[in-house]
């Protein structure tokens, strides 16, 4: 009975470690690979902790000037978006662009083909169309070719 009631509060001190004591020991460097390890699980589950390490690592950062811990607040970043958001985000976006895809295909296929307009009638929206696209072609190839040669300077740097 007694031994049950231990492990069971053990088992949930495990669970809601929410120790800022720790977590600003983890910011420091302080804390052993097992330490570390448990913090990295607590804080996969608890969105409050993972901010405050976050904010405790980035205010670290900011006093040392030093680029090395930045890694684990990129780290904690991603845990904190979440992988499985994103794969959201990506289908959503996915589904957007088909539908509106297929919405655009069938107004122009029904403006063609299924409207009674004369040829003259149809062409203008067509030079119109025309040219918005080829100037959206256009600068997107400008900027394309822009990021680029940026890169490149990069590299010659
Ligand atoms: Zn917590």
């Amino acid at each position: 009975m007694n031994k049950s009631i231990r492990n069971e509060s053990v088992h949930s001190a495990n669970e809601r470690n929410c120790d800022r004591t720790l977590l600003s020991a983890y910011a420091d460097n302080e804390l052993t690979q097992q330490q570390r390890q448990l913090i990295d699980l607590h804080i996969a589950d608890c969105a409050p902790c993972a901010q405050e390490l976050k904010e405790l690592i980035q205010m670290k950062n900011m006093v040392k000037g030093s680029s090395a811990p930045s890694l684990e607040a990129d780290k904690i970043e991603a845990l904190l978006e979440g992988s499985g958001s994103r794969i959201a985000q990506t289908i959503a976006w996915t589904i957007l662009i088909i539908s509106l895809c297929i919405g655009l295909v069938f107004s122009v296929y029904e403006f063609y083909f299924e409207s009674n307009l004369s040829v003259f009638e149809k062409l203008i929206p067509s030079l119109v169309w025309g040219s918005i696209i080829g100037l959206f072609v256009s600068v997107a190839r400008q900027q394309f070719i822009a990021r680029k040669t940026d890169k490149y300077k990069g590299v010659k740097l």
